[in-house]
């Protein structure tokens, strides 16, 4: 039998989610805030906010959880865009919204609540936890207020066109491919992409800088604490990056432990200065895990664009490239800028 064709008010809840322009697109430390105090404040090991798109559940920032998506139909917080109100499954096994979904043993408890924009659920701020657990209506109405949060940073675009513009050029069941998933930032090829679209996209005369960031001795963190740790630091780092930097900026995962981020509108002397608040940024603070403070530092090299040309993107790389390998052989924990040659 064919699919049922959507109800009239799904379709206008997926022109809202449409209008939103969020699917497809990286974690963002606005969202991030919002999550991580979830996750803090009910003292559970997942908070979530995502965006219910026609097929998927986009995970548009999450903590406490590897996944970047999921199935729609696997997803609680497609029963919770379902209606108005807070939506509770207090034991997902023997819930018969849920138990037939593939988070039913991970996730016994979830709590949710809508997120409108335009007047429609586009979207839900979620909690979880590995097992059942009592939830009162205070705690209903913090995370009501939680979600109130979100939803006037729905109001907010932050995303640089060239962004969006990524994020929408791929079919819904696609969109994954463009982000990594361990950090949520984008990944190689995406982030190369999205600094092509901003020297196309930049008005003339324009500069766009770049920061090409490497993490310190990563090899020691991971042979010292283990894998697992090395990934937590990254996907902190990742988070660090993300808050050092303006919406505006993108960041992207260029390679194991090696970040790249595009500032568009910035000259170099803005590129050092947003470089040296990132390398302060991830310094301050060790990384915790498994009863371990990790200390982690990042050498920086940035550059930024000159007259435009054809090959201005592969220029770009070389010299962010050359001032990072001279970070490093300058004693690491430090920025260095390349000019263009005139
Ligand atoms: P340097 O200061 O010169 O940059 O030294 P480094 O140790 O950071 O650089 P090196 O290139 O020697 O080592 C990078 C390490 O990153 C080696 C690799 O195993 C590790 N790595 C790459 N991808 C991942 C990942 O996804 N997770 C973890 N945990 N480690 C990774
Ligand atoms: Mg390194
Ligand atoms: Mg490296």
């Amino acid at each position: 039998m064919p699919p049922a064709p959507p109800s009239p008010h799904e379709i206008r809840r997926l022109a809202a989610v449409q209008k939103l322009r969020l699917l497809g697109t990286p974690a963002e430390e606005r969202f991030d805030k919002i999550t991580r105090l979830a996750r803090r404040m009910f003292n559970v090991p997942m908070a979530c906010l995502d965006i219910v798109g026609e097929k998927l559940a986009w995970l548009k920032s999450v903590q406490g959880f590897d996944g970047i998506e999921g199935l729609r139909k696997d997803s609680y917080c497609h029963h919770t865009v379902l209606d108005e109100g807070v939506c509770v499954v207090s034991d997902a096994r023997n819930d018969p919204r849920v138990h037939d979904s593939a988070f039913a043993d991970l996730w016994v408890f979830y709590a949710g609540v809508p997120l409108h924009f335009d007047g429609e659920r586009v979207g839900v701020l979620c909690i979880g936890d590995s097992q059942t657990r009592d939830f009162d209506s205070d705690q209903l109405d913090t995370l009501a207020d939680l979600a109130s949060l979100a939803e006037r940073e729905l109001q907010v675009a932050a995303l640089s066109e060239a962004q969006i513009a990524l994020a929408h050029s791929h079919e819904e069941l696609e969109m994954k491919a463009r982000i990594d998933v361990l950090t949520h930032v984008w990944n190689r090829g995406a982030i190369l992409d999205i600094l092509a679209a901003e020297r196309i996209r930049g008005a003339p005369g324009a500069s766009t800088a770049l920061l090409m960031i490497d993490l310190d001795h990563f090899k020691i963190i991971n042979d010292t604490y283990g894998h697992a740790a090395g990934d937590e630091v990254l996907r902190v780092v990742a988070s660090r990056l993300r808050a050092a930097l303006r919406p505006l900026d993108a960041v992207g995962r260029y390679g194991g432990e090696e970040f790249i981020a595009v500032l568009p509108g910035a000259a170099l002397e803005g590129a050092a200065q947003a470089s040296e608040r990132v390398r302060q940024a991830v310094e301050k603070k060790p990384v915790p895990f498994g009863g371990h403070n990790i200390p982690v530092t990042c050498s920086i090299g940035c550059a930024a664009s000159g007259n435009a040309s054809a090959d201005e993107v592969t220029t770009m790389l070389l010299r962010a490239d050359r001032a990072l390998y001279r970070a490093k052989l300058s004693g690491r924990n430090r920025v260095e800028a390349e000019s263009p040659t005139p």
